[in-house]
């Protein structure tokens, strides 16, 4: 079995893919790793409207559509879970759990997972009145009375977003003090729409099929209450896939991955792309354009 290469992306989304196709045309001796169904997150996603050329499309059909791609250039994929990322001397090593692999360049495409609740249904209602990105389901709300769960920066700027669209919003967060910015939160009590509900955490989501309400509980006097809404969009963190990365430097305080022009990392030889680097904004063609960004960089990095 083949294990060195010029080049190793490590996951299959829209960004690793993206990249794949650049290395392949530049002529790169190369191979994706990924440990799940090819596609990432969009595999996840119910319907994607936002993608360029495409009319709506679910998201597992629009990942079939991106993987057609790697299949129809015969693109090497491999099966295996990396657990450690290493660079020796100008070589880096992956480990994963069925092999040691060696590149000369790498690019970490490994995106983030989403924060659950915790509930039975959250999965199964994934797609029928659940999502973790109002950015990308929001419009699907319009006129319905939503929840929105969390009181970072995320689930604040979302809220101000969906409030545009929907009917009303509950605001649901477990403290009285939201950890998002202040200024956010200014904004927030001005929308005639916005409903904070505070210090309150959800207990159950209730459903026919389709998300119909949420059961909350007041922290301070354990009251409970049934809100009725359309869609629920708990937005409590997401958290990078970067726990393999061994090398210092590479990592901020969130596990993200900062970049420079280029997609260039702190070290040299390892490039990023797609939702794992700190941008807020996450889309599938960002993603897949910072792949093609940083697969020029490796391309120009191998001096082919
Ligand atoms: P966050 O700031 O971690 O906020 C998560 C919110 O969800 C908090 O308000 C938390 O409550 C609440 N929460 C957590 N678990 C919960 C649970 N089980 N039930 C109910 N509520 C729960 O996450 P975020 O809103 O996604 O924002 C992330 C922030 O970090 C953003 O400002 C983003 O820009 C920044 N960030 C930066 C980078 C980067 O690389 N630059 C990377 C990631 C994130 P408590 O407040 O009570 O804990």
């Amino acid at each position: 079995m083949k294990t060195d290469y010029e080049a190793l992306i490590i996951g299959c989304g829209p960004a690793g893919m993206g990249a794949a196709l650049e290395l392949k045309n530049a002529g790169v001796d190369f191979a994706i790793i990924e440990k799940d169904a090819p596609g990432g997150k969009v595999n996840i996603a119910p319907r994607v409207d936002n993608y360029p050329g495409q009319h709506e499309i679910p998201g597992p059909d629009l990942a079939m559509v991106l993987f057609q791609r790697i299949l129809d250039n015969k693109i090497e994929m491999i099966s295996d879970e990396v657990t450690s990322l290493t660079k020796d001397g100008d070589l880096f090593t992956l480990i994963g759990k069925y092999a040691t692999y060696h590149a000369k360049t790498v690019l970490i495409a490994t995106g983030t997972k989403e924060r659950k609740l915790g509930f039975e249904n959250e999965d199964r209602l994934l797609g029928h009145g659940l999502s973790y990105c109002a950015l990308c389901d929001g419009h699907f709300f319009k006129d319905k009375v939503v929840a929105v769960v969390g009181g970072g920066n995320v689930a604040l700027k979302e809220s101000i977003h969906l409030a545009g669209l929907v009917k009303k919003l509950y605001l649901i967060h477990r403290r009285n003090e939201f950890r998002g910015d202040r200024k956010l939160v200014d904004k927030i009590k001005e929308m005639d729409k916005i409903e904070i509900v505070t210090p309150y955490i959800p207990l159950e989501i209730l459903d026919n099929g389709r998300v119909t309400g949420l059961k909350i509980q007041n922290r301070e006097d354990g009251s409970e209450k049934v809100l009725d809404i359309d869609g629920i969009f708990p937005l409590i963190g997401q958290d990078p896939n970067s726990e393999f990365i061994k090398i210092d430097g590479v990592k901020n305080e969130w596990g993200t991955i900062p970049f420079n022009k280029g997609m260039v990392t702190s070290v040299e030889g390892l490039y990023v792309a797609g939702d794992v680097t700190p941008r807020d904004i996450r889309q599938i063609y960002l993603a897949e354009h910072d792949g093609k960004v940083a697969a020029k960089s490796m391309i120009e990095f191998l001096g082919k």
